[in-house]
This record gives structure tokens, sequence and C-alpha cells, in this order.
């Protein structure tokens, strides 16, 4: 392991040597400012484990500055132990009271000097432990909360998070009379794509589809992928005349995109089906899928390669 750094903020020349050659002898590195300002400078910009601090100091008191380490971010967790002539139970309680870790009297023997350093080092190193193991569980619960609502193959939504996800639009474009618009895209003649030219080739087709889709989602729309080669889009504020642009342009690139692993001229087309509010008979967020499914449905039937519109709850329900 490194040496220890020690930063020395001591403004009397004599007592900074002594204090000094003490540290040294031990075997820590040591940094010395005779002012607060730059020790403070010194504290931020350089890697140091514990600073010794003079109490009173030309520029500033050394109470100030070990406020100023405490507070700031990037010198909050270096130990601090101060010394000072004053060696009064209220000074010593003012001390600990505005952070430092702790307290030690001038004159001090080098010994008592010494060991608190060293006490207060080995509770640093256990904090900066604890602090990494901390972080680690932190990222890895991320990682997990990420993989939790993701599918794995495409990098979109998966569909349990779009089931919640639209659980709160469909509520809220309900609850202020908002539109809601739902599409669902369906890869045309997929299966033929995968029995030509191997699945990997159909996964990496899904990939680049996925990667279009997240290219024309706004910050606030959703898309995810809702089965197999089967993808949903969820448009808030939007009415479902207004979301047949957006689907238009999406068709449009998909048909005009060349896939890597396909030969050039190999087009891939999808269909789409358009549902949404404000309809009053969709009651319910499954209606919305409903009618998008069934929309997308009448899709393919009509040849594929286009986008249908829903004609709302009543048809769907008299379609069943
Ligand atoms: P249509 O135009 O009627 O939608 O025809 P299609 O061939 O796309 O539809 P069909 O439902 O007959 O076939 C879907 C195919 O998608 C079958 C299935 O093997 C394939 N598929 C589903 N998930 C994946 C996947 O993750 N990777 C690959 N490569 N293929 C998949
Ligand atoms: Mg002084
Ligand atoms: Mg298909
Ligand atoms: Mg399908």
């Amino acid at each position: 392991m490194s040496k220890a750094t020690i930063l020395i903020i001591e403004d009397n020349p004599l007592q900074a040597k002594q204090t000094r050659s003490v540290v040294e002898s031990a075997g820590y590195e040591v940094l010395m400012a005779e002012n607060g300002g730059t020790g403070f400078k010194l504290a931020k910009t350089q890697r140091i484990d514990l600073v010794l601090l003079d109490m009173v100091l030309p520029d500033f008191s050394g109470g100030q500055i070990c406020q100023w380490l405490k507070r700031d971010e990037a010198t909050h967790a270096i130990p601090v132990i101060m010394l000072t002539a004053k060696g009064s139970v209220e000074d010593k309680v003012a001390g600990l009271q505005i952070g430092a870790d702790d307290y030690v009297p001038k004159p001090f023997s080098d010994k008592e000097l010494l060991a608190r350093i060293q006490a207060c080092l080995r509770i640093k190193m256990r904090e900066d432990e604890l602090r990494g193991v901390k972080d680690q569980l932190e990222n890895q619960l991320k990682d997990v909360e990420k993989m939790a609502i993701t599918d794995a193959g495409t990098g979109l939504f998966n569909r349990r998070h779009f089931n919640e996800l639209l659980d709160k639009e469909f509520s809220r474009a309900k609850r202020f009379n908002e539109p809601l618009s739902c599409l669902m895209l369906d890869i045309d003649h997929f299966k033929s794509i995968n029995d030509t030219y191997g699945h990997p080739a159909g996964d990496s087709v899904l990939s680049e589809i996925a990667l279009l889709l997240k290219g024309a989602v706004r910050m606030i729309e959703v898309a995810a992928r809702y089965g197999g080669e089967e993808f949903v889009l969820l448009l808030p504020k939007t009415e479902p005349k207004e979301a047949v642009k957006p689907a238009t342009r999406l068709l449009e690139s998909i048909s005009a995109h060349h896939f890597k692993g396909l030969p050039p001229d190999r087009v891939i087309t999808v269909s789409i089906g358009i549902a949404g509010l404000p309809d009053p008979l969709m009651a319910t967020k499954d209606d919305l899928v409903k009618c998008a499914d069934f929309a997308l449905y009448k899709a393919k039937h009509a040849g594929r390669n286009r986008i249908e519109m829903s004609d709302g709850a009543e048809s769907e329900k008299r379609q069943v």
C-alpha cells in the first residue's frame, strides 16, 4: 500500500517544521500550507489522506477551513485533526462540532499525535472500503433494475415494463382527458427471413429494427418489444390521426433500411395498427392494446407494408 499523504496547515514556521519532522519520521508523505486558503486548495486538488489543521491562521480560522473541508464534495471524507494552543473544553467541543475528527492541543507529545493520526487513518480506510462496497452494490442494483425492464435481444423495454408504463399513461390520459396513441408493429413475413438467412440473421434484423424505433421515438414516447417480432409504441398526448405521420415515417425508414447480413436488395417491411384515445368506449388499457392489435390484423389482411387505424372500441367489441 502506498504511504498516506498528510497535509499540514500551519503558519508558524517553527511549529510547521517540528510537526513535519514528526510526521515524516513516521513514514508519511507530507504537503505543507502556511495559510488556510492554500491549504484548502491543496486538499481539493491533491490526493490527501488526512489534514493537520492549526486553529489560528493568518487568513481564515482553522474552524472555517474545517467547515469548508467537511462541506465540500471533494474533501468531506478527509479526516481533519485540529492542532491548537488552546486546550479548553469549549474549544475542543467547538472544534469537534464543526466536524473535526479529532483534536490535539499544543504542545503535543509526538507519540500522541502519531497515535491519533493512525487511529483517524484506520477509520478512514474502513470508511473508504465501506463506501467502495456500497458503490459496488448500488451499481449492481442499477444493473439488475435495468435488466428487469429491458428485453435482452433488442435493448428495448420488455413487455412487462411496457404494461406498467401503459397502466400509468392510460390512467393519466383518462383522468386529464388527454389523447394517447398505441402503435402495434409486426414484421412482415419474418419467418421467411429466418428460413432463408438463418435465425442469427433474424435476430440481428430485430436488433436493427429496435434501433430504428429508438431513433424514432421522442423522450416521452415509449418503445417496447411486445413479443417475438412484434413491437409496440406508446405516444402520449397524441391523437391516433396525428400518430399516422410518425408511423408512416417508420414504415418508410424500415423499408428503405439496408440490414446488415442480408443481401442489399432484400427489403423488409412492417405492418402497423394504430388505436387511441379519445374514445369514450375504450374503458381499459387492455381495450387500447386489443384495438391496436385488431388494426394490425387489418393491415396484414389488406396486404401488409401498411398502416391501419382502429375504428374504435365499439367496432372492436363487435368483432369479438
Ligand atoms: P406475418 O407477415 O403474417 O407477420 O408473417 P410472419 O412470418 O412474420 O409471422 P409468423 O407469426 O408466421 O412468424 C413469426 C416468426 O418470428 C416465427 C418465429 O420463429 C420468429 N421469431 C420470433 N421471435 C424471434 C426471435 O427472437 N429471433 C428470431 N430470429 N426469430 C424470431
Ligand atoms: Mg497559527
Ligand atoms: Mg410477422
Ligand atoms: Mg407476429
